[in-house]
C-alpha cells in the first residue's frame, strides 16, 4: 500500500508514539565501564586526551566502582598502569600486580559488581607490544651508521642544490636505518603468559577473563590454564576482532602503552577485512570463548551486525577511546550536541547486533537511562 494510504509519518507524530514503536532500546545492563588502575593512594590523574576519564589509584578505583554499581552499570573492565616494565610483563600476572591489588579491594567493597579483567601484555612490557618480542637482527650502532654515512657523504662532492639535497636523502637513508630493527612478536611464547596472567586474575577473583592480544590460539591456552587451576567457571570474553585502529590513539595515553617501536598490524587486524574477522571469532568460539567483542565499534558497525548474523554467542563491542574523544573533541566546541551525539552512538552499536557495550559513556548513559 503506498501514498496517501502509507503516510510513515503518522508514527512519528509524538514522543510516546515513537517510544512505542522503537525496534532498538538502549538500558544501562548492557554498559560495562572501564577504569585504568594505578599505583599510589588518593591518585586521579585526567587522561589528557580523554577529558572525565582518570588514572586511579586502588583506593579511588574503589569509589569509581561503587558509584559504578549504584547507577544501575552491571560490569567494569580493569586495565593496569604498573610501578614498573620489564620484558616479560612480570606486572601482568605477579600476585600483587596492580590489577590484582584493584580486583581483590573492588570485590571485597563492591561484591554485587561484574569485574572484567583486561588480558594483555602492552601495559607491561618494556617495549609496549603485546607480545614477547624476538630480535631477528640486531639494530645497527649509532656509530656505524655515522660511518656509513660519512663513507657514503665523502665521494659525493656537494657541488649544487640537487647534489646536496641527494647527499641528504642518502644521509637520512642511514639514520633511518639505524633505527629500526627487525623484530618479531612471538606467538607461542605469548601463550604461556597469557594464560599465567589469567590464572593470576582469576585467583585475584575476576569473573570474568577478556584476553585483547590478538595471539593466534590464546583462547584455548587460557580455558586450559584456568580450568588446571580449577576455574572452570570462570567464563572468557574474547576481543575476537580487534583490528589494528588509529582510534585506539588517547587510550594508549591512557594506559601507557604505546609501542616503543614498529606498529601493531602484525597481529591486530587489517581494517579492511570483514571475512577475516569472521575467521578470527570462529575459532575463538571453537577455542572455547563464551562470548565474543568486535573492537573498535563505530568505524566496524559491519562487522558487529555480520556477526550478531552469524553467531549465538553474546556478543560484546567496544566503543574505543578515539571514537570518545572525538564526541568529546568537537562537543568542547560546540559543535555537537554532546549528550546527543554520546546517545546516539551507543544506540548505533547496540543496533548494529552488540548486547553488551563497553564505552567511558557507561556512567553517564546509566544516568540518562534510568
Ligand atoms: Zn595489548
Amino acid at each position: 500500500m503506498a501514498f496517501p494510504t502509507t503516510r510513515l509519518r503518522r508514527l512519528r507524530r509524538s514522543e510516546s508514539l515513537r517510544s512505542l514503536v522503537r525496534e532498538t532500546r538502549l538500558t544501562p545492563d548492557a554498559l560495562v565501564y572501564p577504569l585504568f588502575v594505578c599505583p599510589g593512594e588518593g591518585v586521579r590523574k585526567e587522561v589528557r586526551s580523554m577529558p572525565g576519564v582518570f588514572n586511579l589509584s586502588v583506593d579511588e578505583a574503589v569509589n569509581e566502582a561503587r558509584q559504578t554499581h549504584a547507577l544501575g552499570v552491571p560490569a567494569i573492565i580493569l586495565f593496569g598502569l604498573p610501578e614498573k616494565k620489564d620484558e616479560v610483563a612480570s606486572g601482568a600476572w605477579e600476585e600483587d600486580g596492580i590489577v590484582q591489588q584493584a580486583i581483590r579491594a573492588i570485590k571485597r567493597e563492591v561484591p554485587g559488581l561484574v569485574v572484567i579483567g583486561d588480558v594483555c601484555l602492552c601495559e607491561y612490557m618494556s617495549h609496549g607490544h603485546c607480545g614477547v618480542v624476538k630480535a631477528r637482527s640486531a639494530p645497527q650502532s649509532l656509530g656505524a651508521a655515522a660511518r656509513d654515512a660519512l663513507n657514503t657523504a665523502s665521494v659525493v662532492s656537494v657541488k649544487n642544490r640537487e647534489e646536496k639535497e641527494k647527499a641528504i636523502e642518502t644521509l637520512a637513508s642511514f639514520a633511518a636505518r639505524a633505527a629500526q630493527f627487525d623484530y618479531e612478536i612471538v606467538n607461542d611464547a605469548t601463550l604461556d603468559l597469557l594464560a599465567r596472567t589469567s590464572v593470576s586474575l582469576a585467583h585475584a577473583g575476576v569473573d570474568i577473563i577478556a584476553p585483547s592480544d590478538m595471539m593466534d590460539g590464546r583462547v584455548a591456552a587460557i580455558r586450559k590454564a584456568l580450568d588446571d587451576a580449577a576455574f572452570s567457571n570462570t567464563p572468557i570474553l574474547s576481543y575476537a576482532a580487534k583490528f589494528a585502529s588509529g582510534f585506539y590513539g588517547p587510550f594508549r595515553e591512557a594506559a601507557d602503552s604505546a609501542p616503543q617501536f614498529g606498529d601493531r598490524r602484525s597481529y591486530q587486524m587489517d581494517g579492511a577485512n570483514l571475512r577475516e574477522a569472521m575467521r578470527e571469532i570462529e575459532l575463538d568460539i571453537e577455542e572455547g570463548a563464551d562470548m565474543i567483542m568486535v573492537k573498535p565499534a563505530m568505524p566496524y558497525l559491519d562487522v558487529i551486525a555480520a556477526a550478531h548474523e552469524r553467531f549465538d554467542v553474546p556478543l560484546a563491542a567496544y566503543q574505543v577511546s578515539g571514537e570518545y574523544a572525538m564526541i568529546e573533541a568537537a562537543a568542547s566546541n560546540n559543535w555537537i550536541d554532546r549528550e546527543r551525539v554520546m546517545m546516539e552512538s551507543l544506540i548505533s552499536i547496540r543496533r548494529a547486533g552488540a548486547s553488551i557495550i563497553l564505552t567511558y559513556y557507561a556512567r553517564e548513559a546509566a544516568k540518562l537511562l534510568t
